[in-house]
């Protein structure tokens, strides 16, 4: 049977509109601000955006919001660019607010000669005072009353560098007495001497985005532009600017935005963690942003799984983390690769055991039967885990001990037989027996061990580095408490180095950036920062979910 899904609200508008004729197709976009990395709320909505266009079979424009030069950075835009991508989408067009600078230009002209916009010399404070309160009405500026000819004067000197940065702006002239504060003759253009990553120092004056936006959206035709549920209170200044302007009657609709416990999603607060070396970069893997994920070891199929899991709501609700977390294993069971890693390494010598190497076949992936087998070499000194031998075990232990015995995963029962010590009493190593009749698969020994050890051959180990992450934040919502500041409840131990790991040699054959599962510890990825002296793995997560709340 088909696998039949409820349409979400915005899926049954758009069934509306092609079955109403309203629109023959639709043509949606996302419109990121090139001003930091994208982050898994922007994810949510480039799976939406993108999701909408694929479904519908209409078209989704990558549209960058670059009205704010002072922050932006062409370094911005490939990342995005390069995380849009990764995450399996592709774009019908490429555009740029900035494409748009000469159009918004003679747009606004029109708009100060229609009568519906204004220059105004007030300082910033004076407009701030003037707007008023929720609950009391704002009162006019001064400067409203100018004549056409001395602002569309003043708008032309404004564009030619004549007027020095702050000394005016452009309102648009609506009603000050709007109980929507943002109606109260918004500001929609300011001087501005930047340099601007795509057209260079050409302009000194930039739209405001509220203003932007919705001309942007018009001269793409963009059917329905989906937004986050902050801008509910911008929508009539973007219906004011189209209907004013007689432009595309584009729609904006808003949704829900992505909060996840125990991180913070605002690009603001990301780059300071940045800046401020709280984190190595913004890919570091313990960040919410895709290239944090990608190299946490996250996979684009897992996030749009996610996002699909989610949904789309009218209303801002918190996700658990632990359902992003879910998303990943089950997609790494499926897929990942299993090795053998020894994170504690304890050595046993097996001292009957021969002095060559003999290969055993594990199995690559039980979950994917065409996974196949590899030959894991085996031979007389090894590395198991510190944690599987214990002198003084506790009831229900099963796996190593003194005269006790385990068997290795694919390969033999062995025997405990010698405890090595140093002079301060700590196990350096261990003395034991190999069963020659017990080998996996062909099992002649008729002995019976409960346990299962995993191990990697000293001889040919890769040694590496490993890095455990933890959540790096300490409360589920950081940015949620009014009186304390969201640094105070960093997680300081949120990054646990494990310097000497042990991963079975099979791990030379694997890319950076590749999954894998480390039988019983978890799905691991090799981290860019190896190199040809220096293995390092991240712990994507772990193989159950580990925190209960
Ligand atoms: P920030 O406030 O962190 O800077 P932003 O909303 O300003 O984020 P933009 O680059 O303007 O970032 O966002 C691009 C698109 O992604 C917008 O349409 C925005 O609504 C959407 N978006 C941003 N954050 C989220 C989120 N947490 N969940 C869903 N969509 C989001
Ligand atoms: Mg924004």
């Amino acid at each position: 049977m088909e696998d039949v899904k409820a349409l979400n609200f915005i899926e049954e508008i758009i069934e509306n509109d092609l079955e109403t004729g309203i629109h023959a197709h639709i043509i949606t976009r996302f419109p990121p601000e090139p001003n930091g990395y994208l982050h898994i709320g922007h994810a949510k909505s480039i799976c939406l955006n993108f999701g909408l266009g694929v479904k519908y079979q209409g078209k989704t424009n990558l549209r960058f919001d670059d009205t704010n030069p002072a922050k932006e950075d062409i370094e911005y835009v490939d990342s995005i660019r390069e995380d849009v991508r990764w995450l399996g989408f592709e774009w019908s067009d490429e555009r740029y607010a900035s494409d748009y600078f000469d159009k918004i230009y003679d747009l606004t002209v029109e708009l100060i000669k229609k009568g519906l916009a204004y220059v105004d010399h007030s300082t910033a404070e004076e407009i701030a005072h003037m707007k008023g309160t929720p609950t009391q009405a704002g009162v006019n500026s001064p400067y409203r009353k100018r004549s056409v000819r001395e602002n569309v004067q003043l708008f032309d000197d404004m564009k030619n560098g004549k007027l020095p940065e702050g000394t005016c702006v452009v309102r648009a002239k609506i009603d000050m007495a709007s109980p929507n504060m943002h109606m109260r003759d918004p500001v929609i253009y300011r001087i501005k001497f930047a340099h601007h990553h795509q057209t260079g120092d050409k302009w000194c004056i930039y739209p405001m985005y509220d203003y932007a936006h919705p001309i942007s959206d018009a001269i793409e035709h963009i059917t329905h532009s989906l937004c986050t549920l902050e801008f509910e209170v911008h929508r009539p200044l973007y219906d004011w600017t189209i209907e004013n302007l007689d432009l595309y009657p584009s729609r904006q609709i808003e949704f829900a935005r992505l909060n996840l416990t125990y991180t913070i999603m605002s690009k603001r607060k990301l780059m300071q963690l940045v800046q401020e070396k709280v984190v190595k970069g913004w890919d570091d893997p313990r960040l919410p942003t895709i290239s944090g994920l990608r190299r946490r070891g996250y996979t684009p199929a897992s996030l749009r799984e996610f996002s699909q899991r989610i949904g789309i709501a009218k209303r801002d609700n918190m996700i658990d983390v632990s359902l992003l977390e879910f998303c990943i294993r089950e997609d790494l069971n499926k897929t990942a690769q299993r090795l053998m890693a020894v994170l504690n390494p304890l050595k046993v010598i097996l001292i009957n055991y021969p002095a060559e190497t003999e290969f055993v076949d594990l199995e690559n992936n039980q979950e994917d039967e065409h996974a196949g087998k590899r030959k894991v070499p085996f031979s007389r000194e090894i590395y198991i885990e510190h944690e599987d031998f214990m002198e003084n075990p506790p009831k229900g232990y099963h796996r190593l001990t003194p005269n006790g015995m385990v068997r290795l995963k694919g390969a033999y029962i062995i025997r405990h037989e010698n405890t090595v010590k140093d002079a301060d009493g700590n196990i350096t190593e261990l003395h034991c027996t190999y069963i020659k009749e017990s080998k996996s698969g062909n099992d002649q020994s008729g002995l019976k061990v409960k346990g299962v050890s995993h191990w990697v051959s000293c001889e040919t180990a890769v040694r590496a580095e490993c890095r455990i992450y933890d959540r790096l934040f300490t409360v589920e919502s950081p940015e949620g408490d009014k009186d304390r500041h969201f640094l105070e409840f960093l997680n300081t131990e949120s990054l646990h180095v494990l310097p000497h790991i042990y991963v079975e040699p099979h791990v030379k054959n694997l890319k950076i950036g590749q999954q894998i599962q480390f039988l019983r510890h978890g799905y691991f990825c090799i981290d860019p920062d190896t190199n040809s002296e220096q293995w390092v793995f991240n712990r994507t997560v772990t193989l159950k979910e580990s925190f209960k709340k």
